[in-house]
């Protein structure tokens, strides 16, 4: 048996305090990768600070943004008239996360925030420099079908979880953090991070920083040709062996502006600006889509279990960009 102290707060500002009190203290929301994180022993906080009653549960539209609360519910998002008109791709995204059970309790700061799937991190017994920094990485050598294809390290190859992230990195979104000094913004793509020499870190957030929302520029004019696509081992409940966020700008058969992410490929969202660039102006067609996914894997790297994602990735971006421009 673990102990530690819960306390529950009703302000953004006596949630920083608490965080700032006590270095070994964590936020808790759904909780649903931190509490099995706890009981697995990967994560032992020895003060939880439930942020539940904070007033971050909202979707609104305003100055040229929808701005999203850090506590609004992944199903009431997904079910959200706007989001669904506005930004079908997110919706998509987040109804093929998780279970309706947990999307029914996991939160939109929480989805941000949750750890990477290696079997190794979880396992306390294995050596893992993301749990243990300086012990190894077991999965380098080990059981790696589900790992990093893009951007990893020789300390760290394992996958960023969220298929909700991928969408927003492709949306151009925006995080909005507090901390006891205001307010910051952080691009998106610039949240999460690579392994590095310091996989022990997921994302930017500094200590003494909470997430509160979300911002999406609201001119995006391509919600009609996007789509988000998962490939994983069963149909539903699994992480992704490889997904595509795409968004296309058309003008008749040509790409005005092209979005593109990858997930379960990188330690982060995977933002494919070259085989963007490539696309703008393009007609769309398969010969195109093929050469905008050899640009996109350019730099791709596989460590032998995960082989087959040098093909399914390609694959998977060329069979989705065939579907979001209307030519399959
Ligand atoms: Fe740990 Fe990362 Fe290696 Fe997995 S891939 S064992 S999370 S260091």
């Amino acid at each position: 048996m673990i102990n530690f102290d819960y306390v529950r707060v009703s302000t953004q500002k006596a949630a920083i305090d608490a965080l700032n009190k006590d270095v070994t203290s964590q936020f808790i929301a759904g909780g649903t990768n931190l509490v099995d994180l706890m009981k697995r022993g990967v994560m032992s906080p020895q003060k939880l600070i439930d942020i539940n009653n904070l007033p971050l549960k909202s979707i609104e539209q305003g100055n040229g943004f929808v701005s999203i609360g850090a506590l609004t519910l992944n199903s009431e998002l997904s079910e959200n008239d706007l989001i669904i008109k506005k930004f079908p791709l997110l919706s998509q995204a987040l109804n093929a996360g998780a279970s309706p059970q947990l999307r029914n309790m996991a939160t939109v700061g929480g989805n941000m925030m949750q750890r990477t799937r290696c079997p190794y991190f979880y396992d306390t017994v294995m050596p893992c420099n993301k749990r243990q920094p300086g012990s190894g990485c077991s999965a380098l050598k080990g059981y790696n079908r589900m790992h990093a294809i893009f951007g990893a390290s020789d300390k760290c190859i394992a996958v960023h979880p969220s298929d909700m992230c991928i969408a927003l990195v492709a949306l151009d979104a925006s995080v909005v953090i507090a901390n006891n000094k205001g307010q910051r913004i952080l691009p998106f793509a610039d949240f999460h991070k690579l392994p590095g020499n310091n996989p022990e870190k997921d994302n930017n957030l500094q200590r003494g920083e909470m997430i509160i929302g979300i911002q999406i520029p609201d001119k995006i004019t391509f919600a009609k040709n996007s789509l988000y696509v998962k490939i994983r081992d069963r149909a539903s409940y699994a992480f992704a062996l490889v997904s595509v966020a795409a968004a296309l700008d058309m003008k008749g058969k040509t790409i005005q502006h092209a979005r593109l992410a990858m997930g379960g490929v990188a330690h982060k969202p995977w933002r494919l600006t070259t085989a963007e660039d490539f696309l703008k102006g393009k007609i769309a067609s398969v010969e195109n889509f093929n050469r905008a996914a050899s640009i996109a894997m350019k730099d791709a790297k596989s460590y032998g279990h995960n082989n087959f994602k040098l093909k399914l990735a390609p694959n998977t971006l060329v069979d989705t960009l065939k579907r979001v421009s209307g030519i399959s």
